[in-house]
């Protein structure tokens, strides 16, 4: 009974796999989209829902999705699954979306987030309209995580979410081998993950930015992915070794109190939380918990 039952569920499974488009063989990639690196985009307001000039990013946005949807099929992929990474998560326009990918939209309010989707059966992770971690010198709309989070180092090494987020692909044995976004994530991904591909879509001065044209982003973006993963062989996914020491460093007092509240993390200074991860599941949901 408790077989069948078990078989019953399998085939439920499978049914539902082939529904969606799965397929076991062939390159399968999965595309993170977030907006403060998309192209144009260099004001709070351009990447926030009321923002006068939100609905245009989106579709820029949208397009740089697509561009790099676009790359990878060239490059022969079969399954591409796009997250939508930004904010509400609620921006790119799923009519306007490359037809050949499914889209990821809202926060399942795991510890996923960004790369929310991701597992084993992925041959590729991609990044676009990605940002530098706070603090960065001439880094466009640069942050970390949520408006809270002033800094996050993990054995050391202060992470973008760039970094964070090869780290849970490379959990699942994924490399994350390109990525696109201003000057500064690009130069912060090829410092800490080494190989990978990268094309930077704008370059910050102070607050400003100089762009590329929407349409030259989009074609560097297209060929990147096409590159990247032609070479797919030669990129590593990103791994630390195991304990995991995360550093959080927060913004205020409220917000201190409350993460030291999350079990096992521990007040290490004036504005810090210190918490050991035997593994990355388990830091990523300390993440999650201390920033409540
Ligand atoms: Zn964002």
């Amino acid at each position: 009974m408790l077989k069948a039952t078990i078989q019953g569920l399998a085939l439920s499974f499978a049914l539902i796999t082939t529904a969606f488009g799965q397929s076991d063989d062939g390159l399968k990639v999965f595309i993170s989209v977030d907006m403060e690196g998309v192209t144009g985009v260099v004001n709070v307001d351009d990447a926030r829902r009321t923002g006068k000039d939100y609905d245009y990013f989106r579709k820029t946005m949208t397009l740089e999705a697509n561009a790099a949807i676009e790359g990878a099929i060239a490059a022969g992929a079969t399954d591409i699954v796009v997250r939508d990474s930004h904010g509400s998560a609620l921006n790119l326009l799923p009519e306007m979306l490359h037809r050949s990918a499914r889209l990821i939209r809202d926060w399942s309010g795991g510890p996923m987030s960004m790369m929310e989707g991701i597992d084993a059966s992925f041959d590729a992770a991609i990044y676009v309209g990605y940002h530098a971690r706070a603090g960065t010198a001439d880094g466009v709309l640069d942050h970390t995580s949520s408006g809270d989070v002033t800094d996050v180092s993990i054995n050391g090494l202060s992470m973008p979410e760039t970094g964070y987020n090869a780290l849970m692909a490379g959990y699942f044995d994924v490399p994350v081998v390109f990525v696109a976004g201003d000057q500064a994530v690009c130069d912060q991904a090829r410092e800490l993950l080494g190989n990978v591909e990268t094309v930077a879509v704008k370059e910050g001065i102070g607050a400003a930015a100089i762009n590329l044209h929407p349409e030259v982003a989009r074609e560097q973006i297209r060929a990147g992915v096409e590159t990247a993963l032609r070479a797919l062989g030669s990129y590593k996914p990103y791994k630390l070794q195991a304990p995991y020491t995360m550093v959080l460093t927060l913004k205020t007092e409220q917000k201190i109190f409350e993460g030291a509240l999350y079990p096992g993390a521990k007040r290490s200074g004036d504005w810090q939380l210190t918490y050991v991860a035997q593994d990355v599941p388990e830091l990523m949901l300390a993440y999650r918990g201390m920033r409540r």
